[in-house]
Formats: C-alpha cells, structure tokens, sequence
C-alpha cells in the first residue's frame, strides 16, 4: 500500500513537472487580464490607452497585431492575409498562435489589456484554459439608441481624415474640413443600416459571451454613456486600483 501510494506520488510529481515547470502561482502573483468588451462605437480602444498608463500593462489589440504581422509579412501574417483579403475571419488557432507569441513577451508578465477578444465563446473557452491568470471583464454599456446617435452623426474628412460630429463637434462650415477645407462624407460603415446591421451581429455573437463571464463571476458592466474621463474612473473604481493621474 505505501508503495503504491509512494509510486503515484512519484508518477504525478514527474507529470506535473512535465506539464508545468513553473511552481503554482498564488491568486495576487497571476497576470490581470483585463476584457474590454463593448459594441462598435463604445470606446473600447479610447479606454485602452488610458487605462494601460494607469495600470502600467499593455493593451494588446488583435487587430493591431494581426497588422503588424502582415507589414512585416511574417509566416503568420502572410497566412492571415489570404483569409482577410477573401473577406473571412481568420480562423481562431492563427489568432491565438499570434496572440500568445505577443503575451509571452516579459512586458505581460504582470498582466494586459485585450480589446476585441475573445469575441466569441468558442475563443473564450480556449483562452480560460491557456490561461492562468486573474481574467476581469469590462462591459462598456451603451445602448443601442445612444450608439447610432454617435456614429451616425460622425463626419470624415477625405484628405487628412480627421473627424468631426454633426451634433457634438460639427465643423465651421457645413461639411468643410477646419484643417484642410477638403470636403467631409460619411464613411459606409458608419450609414445607419450598415451599423444597424453590425450591432444585431454583435449582439448575437457577444450575448451568450456575456452570460459565460457573468457566470463566471468576473463580468462588470459600465455605463458608457458618461464622458470619457468618468467612464475611465468609473471603470478604475470597479477594478478597484486608485486613479493616479486622472
Ligand atoms: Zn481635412
């Protein structure tokens, strides 16, 4: 018998080294991963900047990283390409190959911001397995009604691309550029059908993503329609860090 206690003492020692090498971390030595979540136009990537200087981690766009493989043409983005230039999503294994190259770099050590991703279930189950982290998810809430308001109303100028809002930031001259007196349009994805369509496909796909992270726990919901600055402290508040500079 204690043998055989002895011989499965010994098996699960050398499995476990096998399968992890590093000792088991404690609750406050693992990475905090922070989900920004939130429909098109919610300010997903304006919190991200702020909120990264604030808790001194980075904030790691996919998309961002997905660009900078195919500049620099690596294996990976070259392979990514083929499915964005046919108008597919890139299958889920090629973004997390990228995306866990990106987070074993010693800047993530202490943990990351993730903007866009997981963007569904199916990637949300991968990741809580590869990773042994502190996960907290933020929802940046804005209705719909708010979200075609902003967007809708937005202006692009055709040369220097800088924006403006028909309501909340309209130009000197109707639809003259301040900078550069190009005129200004209405970029496709921000027509009111094309978005209308956009936020029932977000919402299919982020609902039962809610309700996964809600179950979990670790799911905080943020009225985003306040300013920019009482959104970030509202959000620093609920991860509970004090704000330093805001
Ligand atoms: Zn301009």
């Amino acid at each position: 018998m204690k043998l055989w206690i002895g011989c499965i003492f010994m098996l699960s020692a050398i499995l476990g080294g096998a399968a992890n090498v590093s000792k088991t971390l404690s609750q406050e030595e693992k990475p905090l991963v922070i989900i920004l979540m939130g429909p098109p136009g919610a300010g997903k990537g304006t919190q991200a900047k702020p909120l990264s200087d604030e808790l001194e981690i980075p904030h790691i766009s996919t998309g961002d990283l997905f660009r900078k493989q195919i500049r620099e043409q690596t294996p990976l983005g070259k392979t990514a390409k083929i499915y964005i230039d046919a108008g597919k999503y890139v299958p889920d294994e090629l973004v997390f190959d990228m995306l866990f190259t990106r987070l074993s770099e010693p800047d993530c050590k202490k943990g990351y911001i993730l903007d866009g991703f997981p963007r569904n279930i199916t990637q949300a189950r991968i990741l809580d397995k590869k990773l042994d982290a502190r996960i907290k998810v933020i929802y940046l809430h804005v209705p719909d009604s708010a979200l075609i308001e902003r967007i809708t109303g937005r202006l692009s100028c055709k040369s220097c691309g800088k924006t403006y809002h028909t309501k909340n930031n309209p130009p000197k001259k109707s639809l003259t550029c301040d900078s550069c007196s190009s005129s200004l349009y209405q970029r496709e994805d921000d027509k009111e059908t094309v978005l209308k369509k956009r936020l029932e496909e977000y919402h299919t796909q982020t609902s039962p993503l809610l309700s996964y992270y809600k179950e979990k726990g670790v799911l905080s919901e943020v009225d985003a329609t306040n300013s920019q600055e009482t959104v970030l402290h509202l959000v620093l508040e609920t991860l509970q860090v004090p704000a330093r500079s805001v």
